[in-house]
Formats: C-alpha cells, structure tokens, sequence
C-alpha cells in the first residue's frame, strides 16, 4: 500500500535483515527467564507486526522454546533478531531495527520476573503472561 511506513532493521553483522511495513500491533517488554536467558538481558523489548508485513532476508537458525515456537537468530553473529510461532504475528526484538526511538511499550508480561530497579512508569503490567491473571 501506498504510503506505509517501511522500518529495517537485522543482525549485527548485517546477513539477517527484515522489512517492517505499517504499524505494529502492539510493542510490549517481558521479563520471563525465557526471554532474559536467549538476550543475555534482564528483560525484551519487541514489536509484534502481523506476519504478512514483515519481510525477511538472509540466513538465520532456530531454536523452540516451546513446541511449535522458534527464536530465531543469526547463525553468525548470534544476534536474536526475530520470533515466530508460524501464526498471524511475528515478534520483532526492538533493538534489531536499524532507527532508535520509534517505538513506546504499552505493556509488560512477567511483571514478577522484573528486576526491582527497573522503572518502566505507565505500562500495564501482567504478572505472568499478557492476559493471563494469577491469583
Ligand atoms: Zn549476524
Ligand atoms: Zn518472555
């Protein structure tokens, strides 16, 4: 379409890239042991776009956290730079695109994993996952 914004990004070495047109779904962090074990960091920041707008290019690995489910990454440099579950959304990793800046979460998942010093003022936060309410 005419119009849509078109934001890049990849890898650090450059091998894996995507393309990302329109506006994403939702932007979101999560504090999971999941997500803090495969960054290296204490949390994710990620942009979720429906599948069919994104765009990718180059070579990357996989490995599944759950069934059916693959972080992918470059298989040079290591970098994560996507997830997918093979469904209508793909989960981008914020720090993967090329511009700084562009996007605010609205919401946190795994609120009972965040470390007690981060600050992340008016998000929503979900103690476990999005949706899910524990007792
Ligand atoms: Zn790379
Ligand atoms: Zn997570």
């Amino acid at each position: 379409m005419a119009g849509e914004e078109v934001l890049s990004g990849g890898c650090a070495c450059g091998q894996l890239r995507f393309e990302a047109r329109g506006a994403p779904n939702r932007v979101g962090l999560c504090h999971c042991m999941t997500c803090r074990k495969i960054g290296g960091s204490v949390f994710n920041a990620f942009v979720v776009y429906p599948s069919d707008k994104v765009t990718i290019s180059g070579e990357s690995h996989g490995w599944e956290p759950s069934p059916g489910s693959q972080d992918r990454f470059c298989p040079k440099c290591g970098s994560q730079v996507f997830y997918t579950d093979g469904g209508d959304e793909i989960e981008i990793k914020m720090g993967a695109f090329d511009d700084t800046n562009r996007f605010t979460p609205t919401y946190e998942a795994w609120t009972i994993r965040r470390e007690s010093w981060l600050c992340t003022p008016d998000l929503i936060g979900y103690p476990e996952n999005r949706g899910e309410v524990t007792s």
